[in-house]
Order: structure tokens, then C-alpha cells, then sequence
């Protein structure tokens, strides 16, 4: 069984696939607690891999394409599971944290360190490669540590619409990075 926070249907709002419809799969919990961190990931349901899969066949329609988010997904993301929607037709991103591993096959993978914020190293971040990064940027944090991380995509995303100009300024004078805007807020949708 999973612990799941919601199952529903939107765009999605951040990084290189932005504006891309998607089914997002929030599983409960996070192994991390960060402080500007705003995402309700308490359990609100548990739901066998079955169940997940009739749900989210429910509420995408047409839609091929899962996020599996959090909470941090890695803390429950199975083979199982994957295979399972890999064989209904389903492409699947993963948005994580990168402080814990998870199965093969997961077709894109984001990882947001949030050891930038904390700490100047890159110790708890386990994973060796992503599709792409994206990094929380928040006063103080240092995206110089991340530049090397092997990913073709880095994006830096302001921790609040208050600090966009501060990032976009980072950004033009670090041109390695990229703007990644929540444009779900800005849009007033899930
Ligand atoms: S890793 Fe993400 S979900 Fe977990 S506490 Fe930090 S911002 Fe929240």
C-alpha cells in the first residue's frame, strides 16, 4: 500500500516541462524538513498499486504522463508500481529531493537538492545524474555547488514570487542557469 496526499490532473507548473499536461501522484511523507516548504503531504489516503493505478486512470483522461511527487516519492516509489504504469502506457517523471534512491526506468528525473539551503555540501544527495536540476533558491543558498551536477537542464526557481528579481539578476550573471517560475501560481491552478 501507498500513502498518497492527492491524485489530479493539471499542468505542470515548473521546470523544462512546463505548461505540459500531467496526472500528479503526491505520496505522504518527506524525509526532509525545509523551511520555506509549503506542499501539504500528509497522508489522506493508502491505496494499493491497483487502486493508484484505477485512480489515476479516473482523473487523467487522455493523459499519458504521471508525475510521481511529494512528499518525496523515493520513499515509496517501487518497482512494482513502476512497472505497473510503464505497462498501462504510462510515461513517468519523478520529482525528488535525491537524498534516496528508487527503482530503474523512471522515464524523467528532476531532482531539487535542498542541501543548498541548508549546508554547503552535497553529501546527502545520493543520486549521481537527473534529467534535470532544480534548485530552490533562497538567500544565501549557493548554486555554485551545483553547477557541475550532471544534468543537462539546471534551473534556479525563486523560493517566493518576493525574491524572482533577486534570481533573475543570479541569473544573468550566472547564464548557466535558467528561470523556473511555480506558473501554476501564477495561473491560479492546482
Ligand atoms: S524536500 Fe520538498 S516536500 Fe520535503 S520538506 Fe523539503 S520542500 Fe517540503
Amino acid at each position: 500500500m501507498y500513502s498518497i496526499n492527492e491524485i489530479f490532473y493539471s499542468l505542470q507548473g515548473e521546470g523544462f516541462w512546463s505548461g505540459t499536461p500531467m496526472i500528479f501522484v503526491r505520496f505522504s511523507g518527506c524525509n526532509l524538513k525545509c523551511p520555506f516548504c509549503d506542499t501539504d503531504h500528509s497522508m489522506k489516503m493508502q491505496l494499493s498499486p491497483a487502486a493508484l493505478l484505477a485512480m489515476v486512470r479516473d482523473c487523467g483522461g487522455d493523459c499519458r504522463r504521471i508525475c510521481l511527487t511529494g512528499g518525496e516519492p523515493a520513499l515509496q516509489v517501487d518497482a512494482v508500481l513502476v512497472e505497473l504504469l510503464h505497462s498501462a502506457g504510462y510515461t513517468l517523471h519523478i520529482e525528488t529531493n535525491g537524498t534516496k534512491d528508487f527503482p530503474e526506468g523512471i522515464d524523467w528525473i528532476t531532482v531539487s537538492p535542498k542541501t543548498a539551503v541548508f549546508d554547503d555540501n552535497r553529501a546527502d544527495v545520493v543520486l549521481k545524474k537527473a534529467d534535470e536540476l532544480k534548485l530552490v533558491y533562497t538567500p544565501g543558498c549557493s548554486p555554485a555547488l551545483w553547477e557541475d551536477f550532471p544534468a543537462p537542464w539546471h534551473f534556479l526557481q525563486p523560493c517566493s514570487m518576493k525574491n524572482t528579481s533577486e534570481v533573475i539578476s543570479f541569473i544573468k550573471a550566472h547564464p548557466l542557469w535558467r528561470l523556473s517560475l511555480q506558473t501554476h501560481k501564477y495561473l491560479d491552478i492546482r
